[in-house]
């Protein structure tokens, strides 16, 4: 089972901001940004291209969107993103989506 198979299963602990049956939103424990979430579906898919039914996409983005609001980050701004294989730096295989704010970012990523 993959390491956040684990989390969402309580296996191995997480900083858990937002679950719900079928997404779980944690902490990064490695953060970049004062703000530094993963926001995952609970069914494990290892990454975009493996995605089936697309309907957990916009699912996540609703409820990212909610706690970048909560975070008070809706004026200065945020960073979701996506690592996608071996050249993008995808090091878990279980899709997540990185929400970064609290700071200023470059453009373009390294
Ligand atoms: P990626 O490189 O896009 O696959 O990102 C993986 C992210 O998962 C990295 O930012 C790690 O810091 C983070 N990460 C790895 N293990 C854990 C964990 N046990 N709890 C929270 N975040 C983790
Ligand atoms: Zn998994």
């Amino acid at each position: 089972m993959c390491i956040f198979c684990k989390i969402v299963n309580k296996e191995i602990p997480a900083s858990i901001v937002y679950e719900d049956e079928k997404v779980l939103v944690f902490k990064d424990i490695n953060p970049q940004a004062p703000v530094h979430m993963l926001a995952i579906p609970k069914e494990h898919v290892s990454g975009i291209a493996e995605i089936k039914d697309a309907s957990i996409v916009g699912y996540l983005f609703e409820i990212m969107n909610k706690l970048a609001r909560e975070k008070g980050l809706t004026g200065s701004g945020y960073r979701i993103v996506v690592n996608n294989g071996r050249d993008a730096g995808q090091a878990v295989d279980h899709l997540h989506f990185h929400l970064l704010g609290g700071r200023p970012m470059q453009w373009p990523p390294g």
